[in-house]
């Protein structure tokens, strides 16, 4: 990429949540996402970390490292609208690793830890990033799915996919849909909590815009107003 076209990709992204957030209806939407003790947590959760790569890519890329990539952007947005967060890893590294365990004992203790993460939390909101991987690679487009157990964890996945389609893929046709039981978090948390797949690793196309950072930008754009359309009760 030369210089101009990054400028202008950078401003593009700018425009793009600019564009995003008028249409969520301004102070109210923030308002409500925002200030009071009673207001909710942003719980930030960039999947896998460490010892735990996530999916990879055919030209190697890790998820653990876009799902941060993600998650910080998304961090730092919403704390510029005034939305308090909390991140469940803040950095490459798992959570409660102990190189002396199994990996599968150490995958229990990261989960729990986020479990608690997530449990000291005032009135969480739990937005869990991942990316998704399947064995055929036309499949892409960003997809929400939704925890079980509060009813308002369907309202913020709907909302989360209508952004991330109007504002990354326009094309994506993709539905929000209830998470399976067998994801430990979305069986356990009883706040309002997603996952949101942000693309297919698996998908030529996509993968190339998974690993740029200005797309990491555009998608933390649209899971911002997601959250703030979600919280703006519209
Ligand atoms: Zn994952």
């Amino acid at each position: 990429m030369d210089r101009n076209t990054g400028k202008y990709a950078a401003w593009s992204a700018v425009l793009l949540a600019a564009a995003l957030l008028l249409g969520v209806g301004g102070g109210t939407a923030v308002q409500a996402l925002a200030g009071s003790r009673e207001a909710p947590t942003l719980v930030i959760d960039a999947g896998h970390g460490g010892f735990d790569g996530g999916a990879i890519g055919s030209d190697g890329t890790a998820e653990q490292d876009i799902n941060l990539s993600i998650a910080r952007r998304v961090q730092a947005l919403a704390g510029f609208f005034g939305v308090r967060t909390a991140m469940t890893r803040a950095d490459e590294n798992a959570l409660d690793y102990d190189p002396g365990r199994p990996i599968r004992e150490n995958k229990v203790a990261d989960i729990r830890a986020r479990e608690r993460i997530v449990g000291a939390a005032d009135s969480p909101v739990f937005v869990s990033i991942h990316l998704n991987k399947f064995s055929d690679p036309q499949y892409h487009g960003a997809q929400v799915f939704y925890s079980p157990n509060h009813a308002d964890s369907k309202t913020l996945a709907e909302a989360l996919q209508a952004c991330l389609a109007a504002g990354c893929d326009p094309a994506n046709t993709r539905q929000a849909k209830q998470a399976d039981r067998a994801i430990y978090l979305m069986d356990r948390l009883t706040c309002p909590a997603v996952i949101v797949e942000c693309g297919f690793l698996s998908n030529p196309a996509e993968e190339r815009l998974l690993n740029r950072t200005e797309y990491h930008k555009k998608l933390a754009a649209c899971i911002v107003t997601g959250c703030l359309r979600y919280g703006s009760g519209g």
